[in-house]
């Protein structure tokens, strides 16, 4: 029997919708009230076979290139009004859904072997989103500091869907329907692996997370999220995705990162080394506007703890008014940074010119959060002729390739 997934797709006060050959028009009309506005009607819900087409779907959330698009599913459509607002939801059978996932979220291309890793990743993340979370959310074990110094810390989860499973934007996974062409190597790909999910030494589903770029080792969970450690998510040395292995490669750089980029991320070139310079007055400004602590002029950025990949866990910022402690590697990195740092993996030196022009270097390496899979060297691993199970079981060791069996409640 599939497992069949609820993917969130619309949110909204109006939603439009043909299905038939027919355009209708719904609205909420309360806590579970639906009008349909063509026949005047007031639903609790609405269920249609497919395939059905949402009207003026918004995709790229947030990005700077969202738009509205028309989109059509297969399965079966559902509305519901909860929660303030109208739901469009698309019930789906899982390969199906993953059909169209691997077709929108990787560059079209011939390498079936990188196409089944993904698409074990994926199933494997999706069937996880549906599993009971059981796990205790437990307070942070925090650095040891100063007498009197704060501690801030922070970390963002995958946070739960209320009313389905997963939404179909890039919060979860890109998903389309068949709106676009179900590109024929990523069906191929769902149908080699169908069914198949990454397991750990216990028989438990893998937490399958990935990256752009470890930029050398990967990392441990507990340096980015909660205090426990996987044994399948251990510092990997990789050397693949390393850019002289790149340009080793048949058709170079370019090649591996048209397979795992999107098109508007492809001028980062800098993926596995980067340096970003800060002015001090910049970053001072930065961080006061950030936290609100009044520390002062920035005098140090001082790294208290860091993980197997470099990746700093916990940082000391030093103002000429007092200082702070702030981790974990994601608030460290909107910290810092205008928009986000690419990763907390750096060393920081101090510049002062004879001008008294005053500037923080960092020295970075690696895209992400660097747990798990690392994704241009997984493309790397592929062109070199690598295997979609020598590729999973390289980034989560001691995990094995097996069929899903749900968990008993
Ligand atoms: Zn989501
Ligand atoms: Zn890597």
């Amino acid at each position: 029997m599939e497992t069949i997934i609820r993917v969130g797709i619309i949110d909204a006060m109006e939603i439009e919708f043909s299905t038939g050959g027919q355009r209708h028009r719904a609205i909420y009309a309360g806590e579970g009230e639906i009008r349909i506005d063509d026949c005047g009607k007031t639903v609790e819900k609405f269920e249609a076979d497919g395939p059905f087409t949402l009207h003026n779907v918004t995709i790229g959330k947030q990005f700077h290139w969202q738009q509205c698009e028309d989109q059509t599913f297969l399965g079966r459509l559902r509305l519901t009004a909860e929660g303030g607002m109208l739901h469009a939801i698309n019930n789906v059978d899982i390969e199906t859904y993953l059909k169209s996932v691997i077709s929108s979220e990787m560059a079209a291309t011939n390498n079936i072997e990188l196409l089944k890793t993904h698409a074990i990743i994926s199933r494997s993340w999706v069937l996880q989103q549906m599993e009971p979370r059981t796990t205790e959310e437990l307070p942070l074990e925090l650095p040891e500091t100063e007498e009197g110094e704060e501690v801030i810390a922070r970390i963002w989860d995958h946070d739960d869907h209320t009313f389905y499973d997963v939404c179909a934007d890039d919060h979860c996974q890109r998903y389309q329907g068949i709106t676009r062409q179900v590109d024929p190597k990523a069906e191929e790909a769902v149908e080699a692996t169908r069914g198949l999910v990454l397991i750990d030494g216990n028989g438990e589903l893998c937490d399958t997370r990935f990256y752009k770029a470890c930029g050398g080792t990967t990392e441990r969970f507990s340096a980015c999220w909660q205090d426990r450690d996987h044994h399948y998510l251990q510092p990997v040395h990789d050397p693949y995705c390393h850019p002289a292995a790149l340009d080793r490669l048949p058709g170079g750089r370019k090649e591996v990162m048209n397979l795992v980029l999107n098109h508007y991320d492809r001028a980062t070139s800098d993926y596995h080394d980067w340096e970003e310079r800060i002015e001090t007055s910049v970053l001072s400004a930065r961080i006061e506007e950030r936290l609100h602590r009044g520390l002062g002029d920035i005098v140090d950025l001082e790294p208290l703890v860091k993980g197997a990949s470099g990746r700093i866990v916990w940082l000391r910022i030093k103002g000429r008014n007092g200082s702070v402690v702030v981790g974990k590697e994601l608030l460290i990195r909107k910290v810092l940074s205008d928009s986000h740092l690419k990763s907390s993996c750096f060393t920081v030196e101090k510049r002062c010119d004879s001008n008294g022009h005053a500037e923080f270097v960092l020295h970075g390496k690696g895209w992400g959060h660097g747990v798990g899979l690392c994704q241009i060297g997984a493309a790397a691993m592929s062109l070199q002729g690598f295997g979609c199970e020598d590729i999973l079981k390289f980034y989560f060791q001691g995990a094995h390739i097996g069929p899903y069996s749900p968990k008993n409640p």
